[in-house]
């Protein structure tokens, strides 16, 4: 089973899913948790690259890395996990893709989605749990009170609106896949609902 985590930074991912690991432990379950960028060697260096260069790295050649780091993650590391009947919980996948590169950097969801599809042979989540933050909205009161909203600010502020709208945009196209859970509720709160839709995935 293959569950995926995503949502802006900051959002609480790597919180719950830790917590969705321990439960599942608990439950006897054998859990792999990983993440993207950076789950193998080579994607620890591929993540340095992406993140030391980021806002000056061409956005094609930025998202032909991510799909680099993804092919080699899912074939050495993912997809061994599943056959080997594990539960493999993965912060940030494709989704984060098409929403980062496809939106952010405007390079177009469909095409950064069949790049990634080609990357990994068409390998899907089973769910995907969407952290939803209003980034945006609290960033913009912070730098108001601050009176330091300037142009960079605002230009990052853009960004960040264009990722979590295509965030939404692909949960709304496929909700059988999707749980989206709002990451300003208690910690407790959105464990608990991803807790019960996992519990409903394994039956
Ligand atoms: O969630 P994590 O800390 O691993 O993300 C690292 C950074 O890489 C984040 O700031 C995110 O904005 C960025 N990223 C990206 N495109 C992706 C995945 C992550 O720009 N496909």
């Amino acid at each position: 089973v293959f569950i995926t985590l995503e949502g802006g930074d900051g959002s609480g991912k790597s919180t719950q899913a830790a917590l969705l690991a321990g439960w599942l432990g608990e439950q006897g379950r054998t859990v792999m948790r990983t993440r993207e960028p950076g789950g193998t060697e080579v994607g620890v260096e591929i993540r340095e690259i992406v993140l030391h260069h980021r806002g000056h790295i061409a956005p094609r050649a930025e998202a032909l890395l991510y799909a680099a780091d993804r092919a080699h993650h899912i074939e050495t590391a993912v997809r061994p996990a599943l056959a080997r009947g594990e539960v493999v919980i993965q912060d940030r996948y494709i989704d984060s893709s098409v929403a980062y590169q496809g939106a952010g950097r405007v390079l177009g969801g469909e095409e950064v989605r069949q790049l990634s599809l080609w990357a990994t042979e068409g390998l899907l989540p089973d769910l995907t749990v969407l952290l939803d933050l209003d980034e945006t909205v609290a960033r913009g009161r912070l730098d108001a009170a601050e009176k330091r909203f300037d142009r960079l600010e605002a230009e990052k502020g853009a960004f960040h609106a264009r990722v979590r709208a295509a965030f939404l945009a692909l949960a709304a196209a496929e909700p059988e896949r999707f749980l989206v859970v709002d990451a300003a509720l208690p910690v407790d709160e959105i464990a608990a609902l991803i807790r019960a839709r996992v519990a409903a995935l394994l039956g």
